[in-house]
């Protein structure tokens, strides 16, 4: 008989919060651990071996790939209770903090002492950094200061069999043996549960200015990204949207936010971060590059209100695709920076072969662009199978040129019929020795790619 416990959670009110993420499918777990110590966690794994079912552990559920789904049932682990923000320290540039602290949370705490935490999933108000670990999560600000795991000096992590580690520290050089702490970055909690995050911080830049510009075509947007790049400029971030996400938001804001985007059929919004000479010199160089590329306006914010409502624009695009009643089928491919212009060519040309609308935005400056294949009636098993088509099409198409199946949501479930296309048998085995060397009983979140 397991001992009573406040939390640990076998009533279906609570299971039923943690069936899945923001991707299609669900599980049904036969338990719920909301532990608030590395004991508590370790006990999740002794209860987990005593009822033979496996661990999953959640984050915020935020997730697009079924990643913390419990594919298998078993025991949903939750690192929610772990919020604490241990430390910011001004002295050393790094922070501790626990797996369940919410990004943006720990955006804040870094800002308030002048310091800055750039990994910035644009979920950053509900993600946790365990999560975004997890994933190796990434975001606009990626462009010019790298993904989570540039960020992660150290971990501590229970392993399946309980055990429990410390990898790195809180130096930001540290080449003590292997890079354990990389190898959970990204690991998809298929090798174990981190409970305490060391990441590194940045001062946090003076100044900042938000672009935003009107195209008459996505080719021209990314055209004119492409001329920025090629005159040695690196923005903190370069967001692109296309002529359906555009219309998808102009339709669902209210009326006297429409004309806040400048007019067109493609957009771009970028971001400058740094020394304020530095940043009023680099807005005026763009400033004159975007003109010549011909946008049809380009608006500037320079104040902190100012550049908060521009990127308040980029964050309705997801709700307001979902808001058009078509199924978005959100995939997060990445092609190699140069390619850019040649793949808004392609997502043109797969909609018309294929008759989905697809709507394309986000993370341009790092070609890593939200390909939405956006369907009506996805239940119709013929419509399924031309959506399924459509996916083949775009992910062959995305590694033919060199480029990733995923960017920063995952594989998870998601992208699973596109592990065995987006690997070679070597690269399989190495992972599958990995995790059977952390996780000889495949206790840890099976039924994803391992
Ligand atoms: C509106 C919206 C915008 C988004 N924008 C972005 C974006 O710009 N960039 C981006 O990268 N993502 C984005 N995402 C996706 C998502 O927010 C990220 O993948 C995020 O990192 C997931 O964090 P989470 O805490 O919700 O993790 P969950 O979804 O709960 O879990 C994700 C994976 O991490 C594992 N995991 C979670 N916590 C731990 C832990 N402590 N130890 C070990 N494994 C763990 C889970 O098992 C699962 O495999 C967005 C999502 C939404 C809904």
């Amino acid at each position: 008989m397991p001992k009573r416990t406040t939390w640990f959670f076998t009533d279906a009110a609570v299971l039923a919060c943690y069936r899945g993420d923001k991707w299609l499918a669900e599980g049904d777990p036969v338990a719920v651990a909301l532990p608030r110590t590395v004991e508590e966690v370790v006990e999740v794994f002794e209860r987990a071996r005593c009822m033979g079912v496996p661990v999953t552990t959640r984050g915020a559920g935020t997730g697009h790939a079924g990643g913390c789904m419990p594919s298998q049932g078993g025991i949903v682990l939750s690192m929610e209770r772990f919020n604490r923000i241990h430390e910011v320290s001004a002295k050393d540039f790094v922070a501790v903090v626990g797996a369940g602290v919410l990004t943006g949370d720990l955006h804040s705490a870094a800002r308030r002492k002048k310091l800055f935490y750039p990994p910035d999933p644009a979920s950053y108000d509900e993600c946790t950094i365990g999560g975004n670990i997890a994933t190796n999560a990434g975001g606009p600000r990626c462009l010019k200061y790298g993904v989570t795991g540039h960020y992660v000096l150290g971990l501590d992590v229970v392993l399946a069999d309980g055990s429990v580690v410390q990898c790195g520290g809180r130096t930001h050089k540290n080449k003590t043996g292997f890079n354990l702490a990389g190898l959970f970055v990204g690991s998809e909690g298929l090798l174990g549960v981190v409970t305490q995050a060391t990441l590194r911080l940045l001062p946090l830049p003076p100044s900042r200015a938000t672009l935003s510009a009107g195209f008459e075509s996505m080719q021209a947007a990314a055209n004119a990204l492409q001329e920025l790049f090629r005159t040695g400029l690196l923005p903190a971030a370069a967001e692109i949207a296309d002529s359906f996400t555009l219309e998808a938001a102009r339709a669902y804001l209210p009326r006297a936010k429409q004309t806040q985007f400048p007019p067109g059929n493609a957009h771009l919004l970028i971001e400058w971060d740094g020394q304020p000479a530095a940043v009023t010199a680099d807005v005026a160089t763009s400033v004159d590059l975007l003109v010549h590329g011909k946008a049809t306006r380009v608006d500037v914010a320079q104040s902190e209100s100012e550049c908060k409502k521009l990127w308040e624009l980029r964050k309705v695009f997801s709700t307001a695709l979902k808001a058009t009643g078509l199924r978005k089928l959100n995939e997060d491919v990445v092609v190699p920076r140069g390619h850019l212009v040649a793949f808004m060519k392609f997502a043109r040309q797969l909609q018309k072969r294929s008759g989905f609308p697809v709507a394309c935005f986000g993370h341009a400056g790092d070609g890593n662009i939200h390909t939405n294949i956006m369907v009506a009636n996805p239940d119709d098993p013929a419509i399924a199978c031309r959506a399924r088509e459509t996916l083949d099409e775009l992910f062959a198409y995305v590694l033919e040129c060199g480029g990733t199946i995923t960017g920063e949501h995952g594989i998870g479930l998601a992208k699973l019929p596109w592990w065995n296309a987006a690997t070679t048998p070597a690269l399989r085995h190495l992972h599958q020795q990995i995790k059977t060397a952390l996780d000889p009983a495949n206790i840890l979140n099976p039924g994803k790619f391992l």
